[in-house]
């Protein structure tokens, strides 16, 4: 029998897990060992054994469990998680469906999973586990082996749904209508995001970037991409940003695999002409690049920041522009983004405008004259200073056309931070963080985690 290891909770939560895992484990020939209230060390002895670890990852019995983990990502570590992952935390898994619903190993941001959900999927995730050979790869082979890994992935990805639609939230309706359509007429798999909590969260640049990075993977993983082009498609940043990203996987000096680019109209299908692909220059392709390098979920360190202001000190040269660019700001990971409705259908669509007033690089920013503590970041997009947003709770965000925004506290988000101790002295590298940052006590968790507020667009 093959084993497993479950690291888990000391709570009436983790027992659970561990029980429903047992019998289930045990349905498909392993056999489960769990321990409770797991440490650091338990976390890399499992890691240095060919043992599969499953590892639960919830917040809600166990506050400190991110200083019990380090985000190591290997075919042998299943994360599971009930409450939903830090910033930087992302196990790259792949949702399985259940009905209608999508049923995945940790909840989206602001969602909660059960201990069934949690199950239900392991229950299918774990039969690739039987043929898989456990072999003890030492710690440094693992980092070698993240292309292979990473090739992996793709493949998991494009199983899943070859054609990645891109649509606006008001087509939801019939989008799930017409993937049923096009699996079925076509016999591919489609793949499409179903809005959540984040279409009114009020996101800084870094988590905007996050996201991106995200939806880029699975556009990158796709065989095609289908734009669904409703009236009010370029209106929208995001799915802006989900066509432009399509174009920079075709046209940056990339080699490999370039999903192909349709437009799908009024139930037509049409091929995309390259002439008629937005013109991307050398260097928004390289600030696209900074912008995922510096912000997607599995590369992001945050402990960077730590010694920023230490290498900047040694004046080295050559890296000046780099250690002066806007991914080492706070304002970038902090200030949360607000576009005013009104001003967004006056300025027209994105694909009309030039590409820099959708990066948001290098733009001269302009005082908002109606409210202090904003700055313009284009017609209509306001950036809120994060140390005033308590004010402008009370306020509302208002845009200097007169329209007035109003903003409600949501949930928190969480930042990893680890560097590993390098001595006995106690070290948080969370707290080290915070300082720098100006936060308050209360924002770090334990030695690794920072916790940062998210505000959420009432909808009016
Ligand atoms: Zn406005």
């Amino acid at each position: 029998m093959k084993k497993i290891i479950l690291l888990t909770s000391d709570g009436p939560q983790g027992h659970d897990l561990a029980k429903q895992l047992a019998i289930l484990a045990h349905q498909q020939q392993f056999e489960l060992t769990p321990i409770f209230g797991f440490t650091l060390t338990d976390f890399f002895s499992g890691f240095m054994k060919k043992r599969l670890q499953i590892i639960d990852i919830s917040m809600d019995e166990d506050p400190l469990v991110y200083d019990k983990v380090h985000p190591i990502h290997t075919p042998n570590h299943l994360y599971v998680s009930r409450t939903h992952t830090p910033l930087n935390f992302r196990p790259m898994v792949i949702p399985i469906r259940h009905g209608e619903e999508l049923i995945n190993a940790f909840p989206e941001f602001g969602e909660k999973n059960s201990n069934d959900e949690l199950s239900f999927w392991l229950d299918r995730k774990l039969p690739e586990f039987v043929h898989q050979r456990q072999s003890f790869v030492p710690i440094i082979g693992r980092f070698l082996d993240m292309k292979r890994i990473s090739e992996e992935r793709k493949n998991e990805i494009r199983k899943e749904g070859s054609i990645f639609l891109s649509y606006r939230s008001s087509e939801n309706q019939s989008i799930a209508t017409l993937a049923s359509q096009i699996e079925s007429k076509y016999g591919k798999r489609c793949r499409f995001f179903a809005p959540g909590v984040i279409s009114h969260e009020a996101m800084s640049r870094m988590r905007r970037w996050n996201l991106l990075s995200l939806l880029d993977r699975y556009i990158l993983s796709a065989d095609q991409i289908w734009i669904c082009l409703s009236e009010d498609y370029f209106y929208s940043w995001w799915t802006f940003g989900e066509f432009l990203m399509a174009v920079h996987r075709q046209t940056a000096n990339a080699i490999g695999h370039k999903p192909l680019l349709k437009k799908y109209r009024n139930g037509a299908l049409e091929e995309w002409q390259e002439t008629e692909w937005p013109e991307i220059t050398e260097a928004e392709h390289r600030r696209i690049s900074r912008y995922f390098a510096f912000c997607d979920s599995f590369q992001m360190g945050p402990e960077a920041f730590i010694s920023h202001e230490d290498i900047q000190n040694l004046k080295l040269k050559f890296a000046e522009g780099y250690y002066r660019d806007d991914v080492w700001k706070k304002d970038f990971w902090l200030n949360p983004i607000v576009e005013c409705p009104v001003c967004r259908k006056r300025s027209g669509p994105y694909n009309k405008r030039p590409i820099e007033e959708f990066l948001w690089h290098g733009q001269q920013k302009e005082e908002n004259p109606a409210q202090q503590g904003i700055v313009y970041r284009g017609n209509g997009i306001m950036e809120i200073d994060y140390a005033a947003m308590p004010s402008f709770l009370d306020q509302g965000i208002t845009c200097r056309c007169g329209h007035t925004i109003t903003l409600k506290k949501g949930p928190m988000q969480y930042l990893h931070v680890f560097l590993p101790p390098k001595s006995q002295v106690p070290f948080s590298a969370a707290r080290e963080l915070a300082r720098k940052w100006e936060f308050p006590e209360a924002s770090v968790i334990g030695n690794n985690l920072i916790a940062i507020q998210s505000f959420l667009i009432n909808e009016d």
